[in-house]
């Protein structure tokens, strides 16, 4: 039998549409391309400085430090608080690799604690993975949803601990009024062309109230040069250039309109969705921004080869928890430990959802899950 939907002329549903998105803005980005090439400035300029005062601005912090990408902005982060073989940090155990590896090479031990419902790191599994040998917790805003940063704060101080906010997909993100960057010790972000604000290729940006911190990045990220002739200590060469600054500056203009949008395209599908899937949820307070918009479905695999094979572009962020990684195989997480993170991995199942993203679009990603759970 012919359905409506086999008669339509195919929607094809890509997992992104950066050029679509560029293309909008082509003069003011071409403009600011221009006005880099013609100044001969191509590092550490006025452009990034400018970028750096208007990202602080909008998170609500002192400081902000460009570098050369989010896993940088960690690991440099990390590497002041000088860890000590043996010396642990907690982070979320269903997050990209970088949230671990940064810990490890900075030289502590990544320690991995249970998220909860919110797909983030549930409070009470950090107080319990708190040993005496923990030094910080680096919760992650996973998918622009804010994790629980009043009780985590309350826990790290009462036990002392460092906290960095890993960022990378929660730029906007507020939770209860307060920006996603402005909650710990520090945060990183990251200007990947996948996250929310991005660069036209690698980007990373620190957030922080820290005063000695801010004037230790301006160094760690450019060779622990003090001034141009004397080093003050050992570090690398992670630094923001002048053309991407300037390109960012045009687009976090439009910041805030593109997360309404995102906000506007997450209710939609919420709406289309909620009867066959489990949808991304807000609790009173969260302000979500939606990087990725994540659901979590039966059979997932099934579902998710359903879709690719109807041309919608579905992912999974990320199929492999990180205790259960190759990498990680020598912490020691057995197969019972971490039980939400790992049943979290067999079901969850990111959908396209961008700026652009049409009605069309959204209805036909609907329609082919509806159809999946009605067979
Ligand atoms: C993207 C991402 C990073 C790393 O950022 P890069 O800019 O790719 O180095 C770190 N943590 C999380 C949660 C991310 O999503």
């Amino acid at each position: 039998m012919t359905t409506f939907w086999d008669a339509a002329p195919a929607v094809k549903v890509p997992y992104t549409a950066l050029g679509q998105q560029a293309a909008a803005l082509k003069q003011d980005l071409l403009a600011a391309c221009q006005s880099i090439l013609e100044s001969g400035q191509y590092v550490m300029g006025p452009e990034l400085a400018a970028f750096e005062r208007e990202f602080a601005e909008y998170c609500g912090t002192r400081f902000a430090v460009g570098v050369a990408n989010g896993t940088d902005a960690l690991i440099l982060v990390l590497r002041r608080l000088a860890l000590q073989a043996g010396d642990e940090v907690i982070t979320a155990p269903n997050s990209f690799i970088a949230s671990a590896s940064s810990i490890a090479l900075a030289g502590g031990r990544p320690v991995f604690a249970d998220i909860g419902v919110d797909l983030n790191l549930d409070p009470a599994q950090v107080e319990a993975a708190i040993t005496p040998r923990t030094k910080a917790i680096v919760p992650v805003h996973l998918t622009g949803r804010p994790a629980r940063m009043d009780e985590i704060l309350a826990i790290a101080k009462r036990y002392r601990l460092y906290v960095l906010e890993d960022a990378a997909q929660a730029v906007g993100a507020k939770l209860h009024d307060r920006r996603a960057g402005s909650w710990g010790d520090a945060a990183c972000f990251s200007l990947h062309p996948l996250k929310n604000l991005h660069a036209f290729g690698d980007g990373g940006v620190v957030t922080t109230n820290d005063e000695p911190l801010y004037r230790w990045l301006l160094q760690a990220r450019n060779h622990g040069l003090k001034n141009r002739d004397e080093c003050a200590f050992w570090s690398v060469n992670s630094r923001l250039d002048e053309i991407q600054a300037a390109m960012l500056r045009v687009q976090l203009r439009h910041l805030d309109q593109w997360t309404a949008e995102r906000r506007r395209l997450a209710a939609r599908y919420a709406v289309l969705l909620k009867p066959h899937v489990e949808v991304p949820e807000e609790r009173p307070g969260e302000h979500h921004v939606f990087q990725t918009y994540m659901i979590q479905a039966d059979r997932r695999d099934a579902l998710l080869r359903h879709l690719n094979d109807h041309d919608i572009e579905a992912r999974v962020h990320y199929p492999v928890p990180l205790h259960r990684q190759p990498v990680t195989r020598d912490l020691g997480y057995g197969t019972d430990a971490l039980p939400i993170a790992t049943r979290a991995a067999g079901r969850i199942l990111s959908l396209p959802l961008y700026p652009g993203l049409t009605e069309a679009q959204q209805q036909r990603v609907a329609q082919l899950i509806a159809e999946f759970y009605r067979r």
